[in-house]
Order: structure tokens, then C-alpha cells, then sequence
């Protein structure tokens, strides 16, 4: 339902729980977020609203890091539990993903998964996406090619963003027919589900064209179509309040 990605040097997890707060309204029944900090991936989620996830923070807190995505779920495959909300991570925990949308062909992408040795924890559609990026992660070594990579072999409608713990200081976002805004700040980006998630921090904006992938850095955004090639970015400066 809404996501929230960070990258540069402010407390990842502070920018992407202000963001998911400022996406409440779209209403939803989970929340999570991941982290790449000190060589791995830490993540957190819970079931309810966003006090409940604040709570599970307080309690076991995260390492603290300076990339970082966020979720707020409306379930459509899988019930509001904890083991469904978002991130969904890979066997080995070294990738994290966030989804909107639904994933059409997930039951044949799990059942492949399966049958090479992975076992899947949700009965989520998003899970097998974490899965196969692993995979492709292994044999490239670049998270905005395995976006890439994985896109092409899903259907459906989808926004999707991931962090890897090997790749700490880059964010990755993919799109089809579900919106997904970066916004470029001075020596930080950010993602999101809508602009009202980063208004505070930046108003120079990129609106996501269709089948393509972002790759977010401290310097600098790069896209691409699911093919690899250079995409036409649209930039726009957002000017309406949002103190409303
Ligand atoms: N289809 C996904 C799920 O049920 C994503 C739902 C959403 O858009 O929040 O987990």
C-alpha cells in the first residue's frame, strides 16, 4: 500500500517511519522496515498499525544505518500477520523487498523456487520476488540488474523496492502500472508510494515512467527500462502543501 526508501546520511529508519506515517491515511494492517547495517540486513514488522512496529523498535531495536525501505500493507494474498507483512527477505537474509500491487504469476514462481531448495515463510504473491533476487543477485553482483532480471518474469501490477546488505548504500525501485516518485535531495534520495512521504525533506521529484527500474545513490539516481536501457526521466518540482 504505501513504501518508503531511503539513501543517504540522516538515520534510514527515522526518515522511513515519518514517511510511512505520512502515508497513513491511505489506510492499511501491517508495517515493516529493513535496514542494510554492519555487513547485513536487519528488518522489523508487525501486524496493525504503525505503533505496533514502533513498539517491536523499541524493544529489539535495529542497528542504526543510513539506507533503508518501509512498508504499510493492504493485504491481498495472505492474511494481516506478522510472517506477511513486508519486508520479505530471502532464505539467507541478505535481500529485502517491499511490494504494492499484486505479483499474477506468483504460484509457478514459488513452486520453481520450491523445487530448487527455498523455502518460502508467507503465503504472500511478494515473497518469491526476494527470493529470485537473491538468485540473480549471486551471479551478477548488481541489485538494479537483478530488479531488472526479475521484472521481466513478472505479472501483474507492481511497485518494488530493495535493499541488499552486500550493496548498503544503494536502494532499488522497479514500476509497472502501479506509481512509484523518487525525490532527489543534496546527497540523499528517496522513494515512494506518493510525494507526500518525502515533502519535508525535498520538493525536486521523478516521476517513474512505466516498466522501469531506478537505482538510487547518495550522488545520484539512475533509471532504466526492465532491458537495461537509459530511460527519459520526467523531472518536476512539487509545489502544492503539504502541511495540510
Ligand atoms: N500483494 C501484496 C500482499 O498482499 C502487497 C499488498 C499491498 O499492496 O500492500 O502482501
Amino acid at each position: 500500500c504505501g513504501i518508503v526508501g531511503y539513501v543517504g546520511s540522516q538515520s534510514a529508519l527515522d526518515v522511513v517511519l515519518a514517511g510511512l506515517k505520512r502515508l497513513e491515511y491511505r489506510g492499511y494492517d501491517s508495517a515493516g522496515v529493513a535496514v542494510p547495517a554492519d555487513g547485513g540486513l536487519a528488518a522489523a514488522k508487525k501486524a496493525g498499525k504503525l505503533v505496533n512496529l514502533e513498539k517491536e523498535l523499541v524493544g529489539r531495536p535495529l542497528p542504526s544505518g543510513s539506507t533503508g525501505i518501509g512498508h504499510t500493507r493492504w493485504a491481498t494474498h495472505g492474511g494481516p500477520t506478522d510472517v506477511n507483512a513486508h519486508p520479505h527477505l530471502d532464505n539467507a537474509g541478505r535481500v529485502a523487498v517491499v511490494h504494492n500491487g499484486i505479483i499474477e504469476n506468483f504460484a509457478a514462481l514459488r513452486a520453481e523456487l520450491t523445487e530448487r531448495g527455498h523455502e518460502l515463510a508467507s503465503e504472500t504473491d511478494t515473497e518469491v520476488v526476494a527470493h529470485l533476487l537473491a538468485e540473480e543477485y549471486s551471479s551478477c553482483d548488481d541489485l538494479a540488474e537483478s530488479m531488472r532480471l526479475v521484472c521481466r518474469r513478472l505479472e501483474g501490477a507492481f511497485t518494488l523496492v530493495a535493499v541488499h546488505a552486500d550493496a548498503p548504500d544503494v536502494v532499488v525501485g522497479a514500476r509497472r502500472n502501479s506509481p512509484l516518485v523518487v525525490g532527489v535531495g543534496k546527497g540523499e534520495a528517496f522513494l515512494a508510494s506518493d510525494v507526500a512521504a518525502f515533502i519535508d525533506h525535498t520538493r525536486s521529484a521523478i516521476e517513474l515512467g512505466q516498466d522501469q527500474v531506478v537505482e538510487l545513490r547518495r550522488d545520484g539516481v539512475t533509471v532504466t527500462t526492465f532491458d537495461g536501457r537509459p530511460a527519459e526521466v520526467r523531472s518536476y518540482h512539487v509545489d502544492w502543501d503539504a502541511s495540510a
